[in-house]
């Protein structure tokens, strides 16, 4: 919950007003209502996406984990609530669920879990949070002058930001330091998770042990660290009375053994090569492989891989593919490895040979998809890329990094009227509507484009500039 309480505010603040504030007299108890928690939620997302340095944009990681999580939110009762799953490089070990279903994990914790079964436990607790409605609870359960305290917090955080004056930010984020101490969770509300999130665990197949063997070693870390405890021991408080509590709980459940999916040990390798010292990384893979000394060799393999690219040493890390190959491993994200490998070295029709070939295995993977109109564009083939992107965006028109190639692929041809409506497509789907309003603009200006391309841009300008309008309507309620 770093930034969590941060954002909270900005939305919170003018959404309250405008909407009318409940009068909440000192006592009374209101829960967030959902479409508001949604609302919030998707402007925290927002801002994450677009401005947290330690955002992971990696199409295959955020795949993996949405996988998972969407295996485990099957598992649960049905709610009508709509999860997504995000990944920031932050090497602590903290899961928090942010208003609106988004839960944030960090690439320590998944690194630190040692089974699939463990990170599913960590996700399904907070997955537990969400369909408890914890955080509506806690955030209906302030009286009016908290919520005061709020608005007039949320005012200087969009004060902070629309002046992008540094210090002042600083001095907004010290302040809501202080109210996030709200926000963590309560002892009832930990074990009602526990309790909900094992049966999340154990429907969906995984085994209910991981959750209690991986809170047992974070509460070892715990102990190692004394006063810097993991974050995820400050926002979900670990008692041996919760463990114990879930221990018990597991006794009730049949034991069963379930092997990793090789899609964890390779997200897990993915995560370690591109964080860091590339060089420590890249020998930590070879010590593995000498000393065969790994939970997979297909990860080790994979990990050493990555890290020799990124070194760029492309030599090694084509051996490194070519072994993944003679060990015939499925995964899509081997294929999109062994076509960057070919990318880097400047074999693009080596890299689109594989492309073409793992694309007619796995059609809907999006990592081979983006990848595959890259390097068409590498190529020089712009016409195709244009093609391909645009075909994919029939099927997907909300595809965000799909209009930013199709706009590239506009670029690249010289088409300037398309590719500054390709490009401001993009930003309205990122919620950045004063970029799209430019974008288009631009577009009118560009000299090129027929009748009926420029006036779909005219058209379109008006629907932005009207949803603009809207939304600085909603933001000024003071
Ligand atoms: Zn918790």
């Amino acid at each position: 919950m770093r930034f969590g309480l941060l954002f909270c505010l900005v939305l919170l603040a003018p959404a309250a007003l405008a909407e009318g504030l409940p009068d909440l007299g000192e006592a009374s108890y209101v829960d967030l209502p959902p479409q508001m928690e949604r609302r919030i939620g998707e402007t925290i997302m927002r801002d994450v996406r677009l401005r947290e340095p330690s955002y992971i944009d990696d199409v295959e990681v955020t795949a993996y984990l949405n996988a998972l999580g969407a295996r485990l939110s099957a598992a649960t009762p049905e709610t009508g609530q709509n999860f997504e799953f995000f990944v920031l490089r932050d090497a602590t070990l903290n899961a928090f669920a942010l208003p609106g279903g988004y839960i944030g994990v960090h690439s320590g914790l998944i690194q630190a879990a040692q089974s699939e079964s463990e990170l599913a436990g960590v996700l399904s607790h907070e997955i537990a949070h969400v369909t408890q409605k914890h955080l509506a609870r806690m955030m209906g359960r302030q009286n009016q002058a908290q919520v005061a305290q709020w608005l007039a917090m949320a005012v200087a955080v969009l004060a902070a930001r629309s002046n992008s004056d540094l210090s002042q930010a600083a001095m907004v984020t010290g302040a809501a330091a202080g109210v996030q101490t709200m926000l963590n969770y309560s002892r009832d509300f930990e074990r009602e998770a526990d309790r909900v999130g094992i049966q999340t665990l154990d429907r969906a197949g995984f085994d209910v042990r991981g959750m209690a063997s991986f809170f047992e070693r974070l509460q070892k870390f715990g102990r190692l660290y004394e006063n810097n405890a993991p974050g995820y021991l400050r926002t979900h408080p670990l008692t041996t009375e919760r463990i114990s509590d879930i221990e018990n709980r597991i006794l009730q459940t049949q034991y069963r053994q379930v092997a990793d999916s090789v899609d964890f040990q390779l997200v897990r390798a993915k995560l370690r090569a591109t964080q860091g010292d590339a060089g420590e990384a890249a020998a930590d893979f070879a010590a593995q492989l000498r000393e065969r000394k790994f939970q997979s060799e297909i990860a080790a393999r994979y990990g050493l891989a990555a890290t020799q690219l990124r070194l760029r040493n492309f030599a090694a890390a084509q051996a490194q593919v070519d072994e993944l190959r003679r060990l015939k491993t499925a995964s899509p994200m081997v294929d999109n490895l062994a076509a960057d490998v070919r990318k880097a070295a400047g074999d693009f029709d080596g890299a689109l040979a594989i492309y073409r070939e793992a694309r007619a295995r796995h059609s809907r993977n999006k990592a081979l998809l983006y990848g595959q109109i890259d390097a068409l564009l590498a190529a020089g083939q712009a016409q195709a890329a244009l093609k391909t992107a645009s075909e994919e965006l029939q099927l997907t028109p909300s595809d965000a990094p799909l209009h930013g190639l199709q706009a590239r692929s506009y670029a690249a041809l010289g088409k300037r009227l398309q590719q500054h409506r390709a490009q401001a497509e993009l930003y309205a789907l990122q919620g950045q509507l004063v970029a799209a309003i430019q974008q288009l603009e631009l577009a009118q200006k560009a000299g090129d484009g027929d009748f009926f391309e420029h006036s779909q841009v005219d058209a379109r300008l008006r629907a932005l500039r009207a949803r603009h309008a809207e939304e600085v309507k909603q933001q000024l309620p003071m």
